[in-house]
């Protein structure tokens, strides 16, 4: 059985050095030495102006230090997508569970550390893991965002929070925050995720100082009165048989960048809820905000203008990828523009100002639609796109040509560093059915490859239908790849680039990559043994320069681990580790432990209807972190339950007995009866791969 979701499911003035272009807009606050941002500088280029490790020293970078206390300050190891803060030696850096930590710069020792408490069972609430991307720092606070949706300001030098802010509008529904808070002046600004479960996105502004909210902005229109000119204008674009239970969607669980000179928040919007537009609202209409740019005015929550990359989106075509700013030269003129690579394929390079299209081309395998036109800004769709009860296999998949592990941009290049990537899906429509509470209702089935031969789902032509990793040098003026790595294991990392020349980069083999900037020549790699999604950041103390990322693998992808990932072969362990000149050796973690073949469970029915009704429980609730069926997974194997498991299989189940490590209670939703269907499909399921193993080593 294949089926198995995935979830998520430049200023290049020739004239101008990269020094210079540095210290326009940018207060004297953010010293040039450190990682002040998220993005680094408010244009998030996450390019460091660092030197000292270049492309010729690099060969000599080594481990500095590693932090190793994750699993004893957080739970439970889980996905480390952190971009630390590093400001006057200290960096802020959040793990899993959304616990934040302060450690010493230079040595890795921990200052401090802070544990929201995060409710073990929220995790049901959100569709990708107890991930977190970082903190925000400003007038000796630091922000956290939680799982569970508070905004903590916390006391830079303690650790204690000072003030807490609820962000959701309604905790009863299933809303959930990854995201890193971004500031705006004197604002902090968050949304959230959860469109797959069905809620109405939207994202808010608190002052710094106290908490309180400035204002909010709904990014699709709710089931009350418009809440402003913006929303009155985007139900225009929602028929009148829209099915609003479905919240709409339109989550901000990512992008957000600041323009300090035009006081502009722009902002990426995800997916509609849920995923087909024919089951969303059969009208022709786009469904603004959906997978759109917005440009807000910062001050007053106000739109701009929107930029909506994928109308009437059917493909979980987010465009909730990290937002780089710069200005470019192009035809002539100095633009001020913005650019995304968003999951639906296009590279986008608009007119920040005005929010006028100057390009968009492919950067990565596109079936969905023929190109855009410029004129109109519209994708041009093609048949191949239009799946329903006919299913079809459309590139990009729902993981998207690129997902929220960030680009990051060079002024020194010119170039835009993405990481890439590539395979396709095979989408259908489900057959409506009940909404299940608190978890995955998109209304769609989709498949990653192979598929089966000649099925007529794939159309007429394509390219061979694989999953494929890699890292793009993309050119953003002449809208052309300029060089590419070779290929890395199924999902990759985010992207530090430096004025040392390097573009650095880790992937889920756990292998930290230096690249030449400009040629994308290997210069250097270190093996860590920790698969590796988050982005690298740089910064300099005592003259020396150090580069640190946050290892750990989890998030959207943890359901399935494929051949080559370090979490296959190691204990996936949560670390910071911190690399300088003349370092030592990275240390590997414990190899991952073999299970022990445990007892078949006696006693669970063996009754058809009764395993089929539990299939049918397992995909609804289960299997988004549990399944595919007896493929390595990062979470506990269910195909192989211990005893004690076994025994008490139906208090983890309906009462949550496990919530504090993630395994949410879903006593809510399911029943005694429910509860032993999923334990008999799951027993029938591991009698079988038992009985298929045996006769496999038999025949060998
Ligand atoms: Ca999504």
């Amino acid at each position: 059985m294949r089926w198995f979701l995935f979830f998520t499911f430049l200023f290049l003035a020739p004239a101008c050095s990269p020094s210079e272009q540095a210290g326009i807009g940018t207060p004297a606050a953010q010293p040039e030495t450190g990682w002040p941002l998220h993005g680094r500088d408010w244009r998030e280029q996450r390019h460091s102006p660092l030197t000292e490790i270049n492309t010729e020293t690099v060969s000599e970078i080594g481990l500095a230090w590693e932090y190793i206390d994750i699993l004893v300050r957080g739970r439970t190891h889980r996905g480390m997508e952190a971009s630390p803060i590093v400001i006057d030696g200290v960096m802020y850096v959040t793990g899993p569970w959304s616990v934040v930590y302060a450690l010493d710069a230079r040595t890795g020792e921990e200052l401090w550390y802070y544990d929201p408490q995060v409710e073990g069972a929220w995790i049901r609430k959100g569709c990708c893991d107890a991930v977190n991307r970082g903190v925000a720092v400003k007038d000796d606070l630091v922000f956290i965002a939680t799982l569970d949706g508070y905004l903590d300001a916390l006391d830079i030098a303690t650790g204690e929070r000072v003030w807490r802010t609820d962000t959701f509008t309604d905790r009863t529904l299933p809303y959930a925050i990854t995201g890193a808070p971004r500031l705006a002046g004197d604002l902090v600004v968050i949304g959230n995720g959860g469109a797959e479960m069905g809620v109405r996105g939207y994202v808010s502004a608190y002052e710094v100082a106290t908490g309180e909210l400035a204002w909010r902005f709904f990014t699709v229109p709710g089931p009350g009165p418009d809440e402003s000119e913006a929303i009155a204008a985007a139900r225009e674009t929602w028929g009148e048989d829209t099915r609003w239970e479905f919240g709409g969607g339109g989550t901000v669980w990512d992008s957000m960048t600041y323009d300090e000179e035009l006081g502009l928040l722009y902002v990426g919007v995800g997916n509609g809820s849920p995923w087909p537009k024919w089951a969303r609202d059969p009208s022709l209409g786009d469904n603004l905000y959906l997978s759109s740019i917005l440009a807000i005015h910062a001050e007053t929550g106000e739109l701009k203008w929107h930029y909506q990359t994928t109308p009437g989106d059917s493909w979980d075509y987010t465009a909730t990828q990290n937002i780089i700013l710069a200005e470019l030269e192009i035809d002539g003129e100095m633009r001020a523009v913005l650019m995304q690579a968003p999951k639906n394929g296009f590279f986008y390079v608009i007119d920040r100002e005005t929010g006028e299209l100057i390009s968009a081309d492919p950067y990565t395998h596109v079936t969905w639609a023929d190109g855009v036109d410029l004129e109109t800004g519209r994708p041009i769709y093609t048949e191949q796109s239009q799946y329903g009860e006919a299913a079809k296999v459309v590139w990009p998949g729902t993981p998207g040509g690129h997902n929220w592990q960030p680009m990051a941009f060079s002024p020194a290049t010119g170039l835009v560093y993405i990481p890439v990537l590539e395979m396709p899906q095979r989408f259908e429509l489900a057959a409506q059915e009940v909404v299940r509470p608190d978890t995955i209702n998109v209304s769609a089935n989709v498949r990653a490859p192979p598929f089966q031969e000649g099925d007529p789902a794939l159309g007429t032509s394509h390219p061979d239908p694989g999953m494929r990793a890699v890292l793009k040098a993309w050119d953003p003026i002449a809208r052309e790849v300029v060089w590419e790595s070779s290929s890395m294991s199924w999902w990759n990392g985010g992207v530090l680039t430096t004025a040392g020349g390097l573009v650095v980069q880790g992937g889920s083999e756990g292998v930290l990559v230096f690249y030449d900037a400009a040629t994308g020549e290997v210069l250097k790699e270190i093996e860590t043994g920790t698969g590796l999604m988050a982005p690298p950041v740089s910064y300099e103390l005592d003259g020396e320069q150090y580069i640190t990322i946050a290892a750990g693998y989890g998030g959207a992808q943890l359901a399935r681990l494929f051949p080559g990932m370090a979490a296959l072969e190691y204990e996936n362990s949560s670390r910071i580790l911190t690399f300088k000149l003349g370092g030592g050796e990275t240390p590997l973690p414990a190899p991952r432990p073999a299970e022990p073949d445990y007892p078949l469970f006696e006693g669970l029915s063996t009754d058809p209807e009764v395993i089929a009704a539990g299939l049918a429980h397992f995909r609804g609730y289960c299997g988004r972190c549990h399944g595919p069926m007896g493929a390595p997974n990062g979470y506990p194997n269910l195909w192989n339950m211990s005893p004690a498991t076994h025994e008490n299989f139906n208090s983890i189940v309906l009462n949550g007995d496990l919530a504090f490590a993630g395994m949410a209670g879903f006593g809510d939703a399911l029943s005694e009866e429910d509860a032993e269907a999923i334990h008999a499909f799951i027993g029938a399921t591991q009698a079988r791969i038992r009985a298929a193993r045996v006769t496999q080593e038999t025949s060998e």
